[in-house]
């Protein structure tokens, strides 16, 4: 179903256009990044606290975007391209939503809660799609923007749409209901995410079930606070209670199924659900639950649910085999979320060489070549290198990409192409569930030990966000990302910042700028601790030296006279107080005099570093650092014709003392999920987590030892697990002897004995588990916090300290 801007115009209530010209929608977009924008492109322009789409208007004219939806038409391209002012362009995307949602008449799944919207989602997908053509939201696609950009891929071959419906605070569902219009509702679970956007538990609920507020049933589990507030029909379920509508008795749990009899209307059958945790029993029952609603018989639901399976929603990046990246998107495989994945693809990609491997694309409600015409123009607007097509429909219908390879399936793929030719370049595997694409990714990705640092990218953004929320607009922003990103990852978060745009990167040596350089990273990075040997190098990769003394200035003026350049940007550091690098006082004059007319140098910036942002004990320390910055900054600059840009606040400093945020500030560790308070990181997301497994389960009898030196001696029988990780990989002796501990299964298990080179080894005697189960070293729960108190030191050190043998792993929902 395609529409044209004369459907939407009255539904919007455009307060103004340039002269009207009709257009059949083919794409709606909002990022003006996307490869996928051109002449079929409504592009909407929204405005929020940290960015505003309208700057990159003249970008998007260029690639051939012709129609935009504004809240102002920028100077100048008035009569470039057509523009339709409204008040809100947020409101307007929300609106033609609504009105391409009410093209169509079949019914729609509404689904919300805190956890587990989107694996209900994707399982309800799972179990309904043999009988229905299934629209539903990509990824979890569920917010303000989330869901109209969602609803778009609806057409007319579909007959039922599965949305799900994410809020943070008041006033929000009503918008995405009247979008979803759900016939049927579903409410997950109710947890305590998002808790800060309302005043009370009531208020949250009463919330959220607005997305029922016209829905026929809405199917949850049995809670009396909930039922009180909805006015709609239930159907619920239970574990406990036999009033429910759907009253699920445990029978028992074996070989990792857990069995139930379900009792419903005066019927009882008995189901196996293939899981034993309790989240994933509870969205099992969610899913079961409509199945009944939808008249399926009890056998098939019970045949159906066995084969449910666990997800993996995440889009990760992996080190390939021959310095090739991979992304890995190997469990789906629709229009909507290939969209989402070449857009992951372009801002992720390390090198200029994109190779997709891609199945056939199932359920698009779509005929065939009309769907894979839209995949063709796709992958030609990506400027895709090489595309593998892997499936018995697909390699016929990409014929007019040039560079296509078909298989019929993944094993002749395996068998029969030389996986050695793939070199230098990223690889995004996508496909279906049904082709197994994990063989793939297993055999591309560069083999390492279990032991992983699992990089949420989602994370970053969401942290660099909340400190940009602090700055005004027109703040910079300078990101540190020395030491290879406080440990987490060098040129992948690089690239996600780059991606938002942020002003400037900051490393501690030039090797580290040149890396990012050679990563393809191209905007301005700073260089804290330029050695005057690395200065030739520096130029040669555009790198911008930190100058923080007279000897350091002539060094590099020296040869940026040999090599004749001119204005090359550098950046002054006053000494203020912490006595580490910078000018002091005495050296004002002589800089001044170098500086003054100098051609070979423009000086982009003064700044200095706080020593004590951090405590606010110290806040008249740190008040007359700011203080003596100012003096410095007016007294050196005199000499100059243009105002360099001031910048002071590290992260806590954009905390502490928001008001000094000047020019530009430097965020760190914020970043990376860490504030300097409690108040502070509680704000923040976890972005790290470090991860092992299980190697081997001893039991031990009472008065046996664990480890080198005998440091544990077991006073009753214990069961000891070995994880392969010790201070090799960063994990410091100090967090052994029964001081620290890792999570398993959700249960604390605590360190016992020393900690060895390469393992450590931890007290299970009260935790279920095997040998392959997942640890957790820490993360949000221990959280690198937590365990710099223990040991004594502060999380910079125990970010830093992970190995670099440890994996890292990026992932983005
Ligand atoms: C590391 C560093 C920062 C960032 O500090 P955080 O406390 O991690 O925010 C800022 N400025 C300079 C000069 C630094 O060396």
């Amino acid at each position: 179903m395609t529409f044209t801007l004369q459907n939407i115009i009255s539904n919007i209530e455009v307060k103004f256009n340039t002269p009207f010209e009709d257009f059949s929608v083919e794409n709606i977009s909002i990022d003006s990044r996307s490869l996928q924008n051109n002449q079929g492109t409504l592009f909407f322009a929204l405005q929020g606290n940290n960015h505003d789409a309208h700057q990159y208007i003249e970008g998007l004219i260029t690639k051939g975007v012709n129609n935009f939806i504004v809240e102002r038409i920028p100077e100048n391209l008035k009569d470039k391209a057509h523009f339709f002012v409204v008040d809100d362009s947020l409101k307007a995307l929300q609106k033609t939503a609504i009105y391409y949602r009410n093209q169509f008449d079949f019914p729609f799944i509404g689904i919300t809660g805190s956890n587990g919207k989107t694996i209900v989602k994707e399982w309800l997908n799972f179990l309904l799609s043999q009988d229905y053509t299934i629209v539903r939201s990509p990824k979890s696609y569920n917010s303000q923007v989330g869901v109209p950009l969602s609803v778009f891929g609806c057409n007319e071959n579909h007959n039922l749409g599965i949305f799900e419906a994410g809020i943070s605070t008041t006033n929000e569902m009503q918008k995405l209901q009247r979008i979803i219009q759900p016939k049927i509702g579903i409410f997950t679970h109710l947890g305590k995410a998002h808790d800060e956007g309302f005043s009370s538990e009531i208020e949250k609920i009463e919330e959220k079930i607005k997305l029922f507020s016209a829905s026929e049933i809405v199917i949850l589990q049995k809670n009396d606070l909930i039922e009180s507030l909805l006015k709609t029909k239930t159907l619920t379920w239970s574990f406990t209670d036999k009033n429910a509508t759907v009253f699920a008795e445990k029978i028992s749990t074996e070989n990792g199924f857990s069995i139930f009899d379900i009792h419903y209307n005066s019927d009882t059958f008995t189901i196996k659900i293939p899981f034993i945790d309790e989240a994933s029993v509870s969205n099992s029952m969610s899913c079961i639950c409509t199945l009944l609603y939808l008249d399926y018989e009890p056998k098939i639901i019970a045949e159906r649910i066995e084969n449910l399976y666990p997800l993996e929603l995440r889009l990760q990046v992996k080190k390939g085999i021959n310095n090739c990246s991979l992304i890995d998107d190997s469990y789906s495989s629709e229009y909507q979320s290939l969209k989402l994945a070449l857009d992951f693809l372009e801002q992720q990609k390390l090198h200029q060489k994109k190779t997709v491997i891609l199945s056939d694309i199932f359920q698009s409600g779509l005929p065939l070549n009309e769907l894979y015409e839209k995949v063709t123009k796709l992958i030609q607007n990506n400027k895709i290198d090489r595309v593998i097509t892997i499936g018995d429909t697909i390699g016929s219908y990409l014929k007019d990409i040039q560079n296509v390879i078909s298989f019929t399936s993944t094993q002749e793929f395996l068998q029969q192409f030389n996986l050695n030719s793939f070199e230098n370049e990223t690889i995004l595997v996508k496909g279906a569930r049904s082709f197994n694409f994990e063989e793939i990714v297993v055999i591309l990705e560069e083999k390492n030990h279990e032991t992983v640092l699992e990089v949420n990218l989602d994370a970053i953004s969401y942290n660099l966000n909340f400190y940009k929320s602090k700055l005004q607009p027109a703040t910079k922003v300078m990101v540190m990302v020395k030491a290879f990103g406080y440990g987490n990852g060098g040129y992948e978060i690089a690239k996600l910042l780059e991606h938002h745009k942020v002003d400037y990167l900051g490393v501690a040596f030039a090797d580290e700028g040149i890396e990012l350089r050679k990563a393809g990273i191209t905007i301005p990075i700073m260089v804290l601790n330029p050695e005057n040997s690395s200065f030739n190098a520096m130029i040669a990769y555009d790198l911008e030296p930190e100058i923080y003394s007279i000897t350091g200035l002539n060094a590099f003026l020296k040869i940026a006279q040999r090599r004749n350049i001119s204005s090359y940007p550098i950046h002054l550091k006053i000494d203020t107080g912490m006595h580490r690098l910078g000018f002091e006082p005495n050296e004002f004059e002589r800089l001044k005099a170098i500086i003054k007319n100098n051609n070979f140098i423009h000086i982009r910036s003064v700044f200095t570093h706080l020593a004590a942002s951090d405590d606010l004990d110290l806040k008249n320390f740190t008040l007359n650092q700011i203080s003596l910055f100012s003096d410095a900054y007016e007294k050196v600059t005199s000499v100059l014709n243009h105002k360099p840009i001031r910048h002071i606040l590290n992260t806590s400093g954009i905390f502490n003392y928001t008001s000094y945020q000047m020019e530009m500030v430097r965020l760190g560790i914020g970043l990376y999920g860490v504030g300097n308070s409690s108040e502070e990181s509680k704000k923040l997301l976890n972005v790290s987590t470090l991860k092992s497994i299980v190697s081997q389960i001893h039991i031990i009898k009472k008065g046996e030892s664990v480890g080198y030196s005998r440091k544990f001696i077991a006073s009753r029988q214990t069961k000891v697990a070995t994880i392969p990780i010790g201070y090799a990989d960063g994990i410091r002796r100090l967090w052994g002897n029964e001081k620290g501990y890792v999570m398993i299964n959700n249960e604390k298990a605590v360190i016992i004995g020393n900690i060895c080179m390469d393992m450590l080894m931890v007290d299970v005697t009260e935790i279920s588990c095997s040998p392959g189960d997942k640890v957790i070293i820490f993360g949000d729960k221990p959280s690198v916090i937590e365990i710099a108190e223990m040991s004594f030191t502060i999380p910079y050190e125990v970010f830093v300290g992970i190995s670099q043998r440890v994996k890292r792993v990026f992932y983005k929902n």
